[in-house]
């Protein structure tokens, strides 16, 4: 058993964590409060080969492994968890689904824009009467001819006005009683649908969420992803991997809570002491410091058995719940280390805690998180 990162995993760590204090950190306070989307910090990404770091070179990627795609989310979420979201959601919802299940003509043409770049990935799986309960999905593509004639709405979905095209689940059909969902990308310029950007969020604020209506949009049944009937089967093991992306980003909030808690208790004194003189602090900060090496190596450990090609449904779920629900735990202690001046923007641990707020819920509430963990473990 090694426990040692690769040397090519040190170095892609060595190089976010500058490319994110150099790049990302410095407007981070600045975008989350004019929610401005961090185009520019993307465009360096792909300059580094960034964007699609997991898929094969032969569609635009750079042929890493899950370990590499979870440290870099980790160290970009450190500075900027909006920016964070942005490239996990671009990686595991928007490239991985075309990736695992696209045919490789799909992949040339909609896997390698999002490699190099030039476009933005994004998933749509939730809709308003469709969240935890994602087979409730109420949207239809029905056949006529060579088409599929899509109606229906897709709400919350990271990334999809920057997207050139997303995946989306839809009803093709009903036996018995029964929905076919299948999973068919969508070109956002198509006629009749419209993304929308106007949601008003807790955090996150850099990031883009969209809805998106779709009304009698037209596609080739040529952008039928995977198997006709496979769809809701497909977007679940999607899940499966972006989990890792979501505990990866919940590492690098905590991180960034932590470093900011322990810098300034050493800088604050109160009754004559530095507030990391007090046990009560050091207590706060040991636990901090313990609940994130156990949510780095939980991540780091599925992560591995992904790539190793192994089972990680149950590895991805306790990850994600536990890194998620650390860094909750941890930002609020992070502000309460820091006092009033915590509840202050410009000392950035509110942010982070109300960032961090999204990981409980997003790709599968923590509810959701221990139904999966408890069917693995055959409850
Ligand atoms: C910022 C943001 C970005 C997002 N990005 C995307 C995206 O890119 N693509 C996408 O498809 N979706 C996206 N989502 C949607 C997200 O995945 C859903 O919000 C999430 O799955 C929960 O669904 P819901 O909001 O409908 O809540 P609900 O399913 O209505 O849940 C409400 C509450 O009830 C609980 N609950 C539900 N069912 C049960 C049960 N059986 N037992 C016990 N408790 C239960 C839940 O855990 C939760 O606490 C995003 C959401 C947000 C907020």
């Amino acid at each position: 058993m090694n426990f040692d990162l690769s040397q090519e995993h040190q170095m892609i760590r060595k190089s976010m964590r500058e490319f994110a204090d150099k790049v990302v950190a410095p407007g981070a306070i600045e975008r989350d409060r004019t929610k401005e989307f961090p185009k520019e910090i993307f465009k360096q990404l792909a300059d580094m080969g960034m964007m699609g770091l997991p898929f094969s070179e032969e569609y635009g990627g750079a042929g890493a492994d899950t370990v590499s795609f979870a440290i870099v989310t980790e160290e970009l979420s450190r500075a900027c968890a909006s920016t964070g979201i942005t490239y996990s959601a671009h990686i595991s919802l928007g490239g991985a689904p075309l990736n695992l299940f696209g045919t490789d003509e799909q992949k040339h043409k909609y896997l390698t824009p999002i490699s190099t770049g030039e476009s933005f990935g994004a998933f749509g799986l939730t809709e308003p009467n469709a969240g935890s309960d994602a087979g409730g999905t109420q949207t239809r593509a029905i056949e006529d001819g060579d088409d599929f004639i899509i109606n229906g709405s897709k709400v919350y979905i990271t990334n999809a006005s920057y997207a050139k095209h997303l995946a989306i689940t839809a009803i093709t059909d009903i036996k018995d009683g029964k929905k076919e969902i299948s999973a068919i990308i969508v070109p956002t310029d198509a006629e009749g649908i419209k993304v929308i950007d106007n949601y008003e969020k807790m955090g996150l604020h850099a990031s883009n969420t969209t809805e998106l209506v779709l009304e009698n949009v037209r596609v080739p049944k040529a952008n039928l992803l995977g198997k006709r009937g496979e769809g809701f089967r497909q977007f679940l093991v999607t899940l499966d991997g972006g989990r890792i992306g979501i505990g990866a980003m919940a590492v690098g909030i905590a991180q960034a809570a932590f470093d900011k808690a322990l810098k300034y208790s050493k800088e604050r004194k109160q009754f004559g002491k530095s507030l990391s003189e007090f046990q009560i602090t050091q207590f706060k900060l040991a636990d901090m410091a313990m609940k994130i090496e156990l949510a780095r190596t939980m991540v780091h450990k599925a992560a591995w058995l992904k790539d190793q090609g192994r089972p990680f449904t149950k590895e991805a779920s306790m990850c994600k719940l536990y890194a998620s629900e650390i860094a909750m735990q941890i930002a609020d202690q992070a502000v309460q280390i820091h006092g009033g001046y915590g509840y202050m923007k410009e000392y950035e641990v509110e942010r982070y805690m109300r960032d961090a707020k999204l990981l409980e819920i997003g790709e599968g509430t923590s509810e959701v998180q221990r139904m999966v963990i408890a069917r693995e473990i055959g409850c």
